[in-house]
């Protein structure tokens, strides 16, 4: 691990002080900002900068501490997953997708996650430690210069728990708003919590228009305490009533997530339960047919039982997709190519 400053994780009036401290005059914080955000992260790259300064900022500066360890670009869609490697040695994973609208970055949140869900490839790895601001910012920059393009859409839906980073998690979304940065409007940014409800209250009042996804997964706090540990904590009354809360303060629907799970959550019985629960409510649910985690013991639902599950919402009203899926021939499902990788090197 170095222990070297991190300039992503400055603000920019910080990097100003920064340079200035090194003797330098203020527009170099500029022309450095600029590389930083058009995704160079490597200081010896930035050719309009002194030798000498480029020197030094290598030897006393990092700019996301990551490097792209692995990368898979899927066959069929070409999305595009990659392992990232840390200073520590840690290892998270992003996945990019290509949408008819722009790219949309999938990004990790945490080194692991505490949050336990019994469906999930990252639950059996355990929790190592937050993500920084800068190696947030950091995946989303080696994105950028790897396809050399603008990433127009975020979601926050890569390994960890947001709201278990909120500090974080937000500098970052404010970060990469900014005009002089990548320029990414509120709208285009998602956040995913497993439902988290004091987070979601105080994301609530943050002041900007973020989409949110919680992962609800269940009709019922019975069947949700099963698969989740986090029901145990806030059920689901307390964490509709804070999405509510969310929707009626800034005004954007949030989207609820639900893995079907065979014969655990994908009754048409089920659905009616969670049609009445989400009944007048500014929401939008998206079903994905489970993806498999060895030893989790959980298989997915036939498309039969998708399809009427999704019958049954549409007929009650609930405005439903069916998500898409990309990368399936990469492992791009969240935490897959995380564990697979510390799987085969014996890690764990
Ligand atoms: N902690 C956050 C974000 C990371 S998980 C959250 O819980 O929302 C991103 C999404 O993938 C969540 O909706 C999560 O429930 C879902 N997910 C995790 N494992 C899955 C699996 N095996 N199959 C389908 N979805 C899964």
């Amino acid at each position: 691990m170095t222990d070297k400053k991190d300039l992503l994780d400055l603000e920019a009036e910080e990097l100003k002080s920064e340079l200035a401290a090194l003797g330098e005059k203020p527009f170099r914080a500029g022309q450095i900002w600029k590389w930083l955000y058009a995704g160079e992260l490597d200081f010896r790259e930035m050719t309009n900068l002194p030798l000498d300064l480029r020197e030094t900022l290598s030897e006393r500066y990092r700019a996301g501490g990551l490097r792209i360890r692995d990368k898979l670009t899927s066959n069929v869609d070409g999305t595009r997953k990659y392992l990232f490697e840390l200073d520590d040695g840690n290892i998270i994973e992003g996945v990019l997708m290509q949408y008819h609208y722009g790219y949309s970055a999938c990004l990790s949140t945490q080194v692991g996650c505490r949050m336990g869900c019994g469906f999930c490839a990252s639950s059996p790895l355990g929790f190592i430690r937050n993500l920084t601001k800068g190696e947030i910012l950091g995946q989303i920059l080696c994105m950028t210069h790897d396809i050399n393009d603008r990433i127009s859409h975020v979601v926050l839906m890569g390994i960890g728990e947001p709201f278990d980073n909120y500090e974080n998690v937000v500098g970052f979304l404010r970060r990469i708003n900014r005009e002089d940065t990548l320029n990414i409007s509120f709208r285009k940014m998602t956040v995913s919590t497993c439902g988290i409800v004091p987070g979601i209250l105080r994301f609530a009042n943050e002041g900007f228009p973020v989409n949110l996804s919680v992962s609800l997964h269940a009709p019922n706090d019975e069947i949700r305490e099963k698969i989740m540990p986090i029901a145990r904590r806030w059920p689901m009354d307390e964490l509709l009533a804070a999405c509510n809360e969310y929707a009626r303060i800034t005004s954007r629907r949030v989207t609820y997530e639900y893995a079907l799970i065979r014969d655990v959550n994908d009754s048409a019985g089920h659905a009616e339960e969670l049609a009445g629960r989400l009944k007048y409510t500014l929401c939008h649910v998206n079903l994905i047919p489970v993806n498999r985690v060895e030893g989790a013991g959980y298989d997915r639902s036939s498309r039969e039982r998708v399809e009427t599950f999704r019958a049954v919402l549409e007929r009650k009203g609930i405005a439903v997709t069916v998500r898409r899926e990309l990368g399936t021939d990469i492992m791009a499902a969240c935490g897959q190519l995380r564990r697979d990788t510390l799987l085969r090197s014996g890690k764990v």
